[in-house]
């Protein structure tokens, strides 16, 4: 397995930023890319594992931030693998809309544009996964979604941080009430195994660990948000 094995078929690239590699009949795909201009941890992953990165076909992006993209146009250099994502992030990282950025990240990282072959909505299939827009910490963020096998990819719309679930800083988020309301659509879908951007993977416990963040949520975040 490529990255640290977490469930059948699937690897975890553990960094400040995760990226998780998922393989099963109808192909491989690799949700997000990579802070990484040259998708380092990406490529290491698959070298350790003596794998060939040019077997992976998709690369699912939750959504636009650099952190999570910038490897992306090395990989689909090297692997010729079809990037997706959802259709109202695709401008800013195929490189039509230059990307409102945190100013940390606009300090340290310019971004590496890439095209976007697939751009995705609510709903969408892509081999096993099922696309869940889940909006607010940015305009296309989405969630990837295995409904047989119960686990979600959640990219940023919720992360993991000492054993609880969290929203990402208001300050990143293009509109925090959204990102907030986006809980609800999460809490609908069936979760067995939680796949953060950011943290641990969360087995088990995840919808009483939604409804603990869904219930604290507005008075983390939303009180906050009104004062600045
Ligand atoms: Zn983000
Ligand atoms: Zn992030």
């Amino acid at each position: 397995m490529v990255g640290q094995d977490v469930d059948t078929g699937i690897g975890w690239i553990k960094g400040f930023v995760n990226e998780y590699v998922f393989e099963d009949a109808s192909g491989t795909y690799l949700v997000d890319a990579s802070f990484s201009g040259s998708a380092k941890p990406i490529r290491r992953a698959f070298e350790r594992a003596a794998a060939d990165l040019s077997k992976v076909g998709t690369i699912l992006l939750t959504h636009q931030h650099v952190d999570h993209i910038r490897g992306a146009a090395e990989l689909e250099r090297r692997s010729r693998a079809v990037v997706a994502c959802h259709a109202a992030d695709a401008p800013c990282v195929d490189g039509r809309v230059r990307p409102k950025m945190p100013m940390i990240l606009r300090l340290f990282a310019s971004v590496h544009p890439v095209p976007v072959k697939r751009e995705l909505s609510d709903g969408d299939s892509v081999g096993p996964f099922r696309v869940v827009f889940a909006p607010g910490h940015t305009p296309g963020e989405v969630a990837f979604y295995l409904p047989e096998r119960k686990v979600l990819f959640s990219g940023d719309s919720v992360v993991e941080k000492k054993g609880r679930l969290t929203l990402p800083a208001a300050g990143y988020a293009s509109d925090i009430r959204q990102a907030v309301a986006s809980l609800s659509i999460l809490r609908k879908l069936d979760i067995e195994l939680l796949l953060p951007g950011h943290g641990e993977p969360v087995r088990g416990d995840v919808p009483a660990k939604l409804d603990d963040l869904i219930a604290r949520a507005p008075g983390e975040y939303l009180s906050r948000a009104k004062g600045g």
